[in-house]
């Protein structure tokens, strides 16, 4: 039995949540766990995630990606989750998603502003376009990654955030989906923006400008 084996049902369970609620649309999306200083835990690729089990879940080492433990094959986005848990180092999840509301924000230019005094940061940063399950990828977030942001946003994808623990991913991306709606409401005229402090940050957002 894997040493990792309460840390892989976790990632599991995980991941029946977010499937629930729509946020990994079909197989899309992928979980990471940091099982120690060396390794991670992630998601196998193309994954049912209502038919797997504990046992599919793959161990990684951080730093060269080998695999240790797992039959399947790793998730495509092993890369991006191995480039956020080295970087916040604080943090023992990374979880990427396909939202469908950051998704929608994700194919226009713009950062997802988040409310003021969320543990992510103050926006959901966006990352310009490349293939999904490549090193340019891995590249393009690596390159813009900041000790004050824990979430991006991934052009014409997805979201990719970190948090301290699996839960707390879970309630980020939740808090993302809400945030997106408000900026998408804003965007389309739809609804008054109700907090002074969120209206003038996506005010801020809606500036047409060139992205880093
Ligand atoms: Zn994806």
């Amino acid at each position: 039995m894997s040493r990792y084996a309460a840390q892989k049902k976790q990632v599991v369970e995980a991941c029946l949540t977010l499937a629930d609620r729509g946020y990994l649309a079909g197989i899309g999306g992928n979980l990471a766990l940091r099982l120690d200083d060396g390794h991670f835990a992630v998601t196998p690729s193309a994954a049912d995630y209502y038919a797997m089990r504990a046992d599919d879940i793959c161990v990684l080492r951080l730093n060269t990606l080998e695999k240790v433990e797992g039959d399947l094959k790793p998730s495509v986005e092993s890369g991006l989750h191995a480039a956020m848990l080295r970087y916040h180092r604080q943090h023992g999840a990374s979880v990427h998603t396909h939202q469908p509301l950051a998704s929608a924000v994700a194919l226009i230019d713009h950062d997802i502003p988040l409310l003021p005094g969320d543990s992510l940061g103050e926006k959901v940063a966006l990352i310009p376009y490349a293939p999904s399950g490549t090193g340019l990828l891995v590249l393009a977030l690596a390159r813009r990654l900041r000790p004050d942001l824990s979430a991006y946003l991934l052009r014409n994808h997805g979201v990719i955030c970190a948090a301290s623990s699996l839960d707390a991913a879970i309630g980020a991306v939740s808090r993302i989906e809400t945030s997106a709606g408000r900026l998408l409401n804003a965007l389309t005229g739809r609804q008054p923006e109700p907090h002074p402090a969120l209206a003038a940050l996506i005010q801020t957002a809606l500036q047409p400008g060139p992205v880093a």
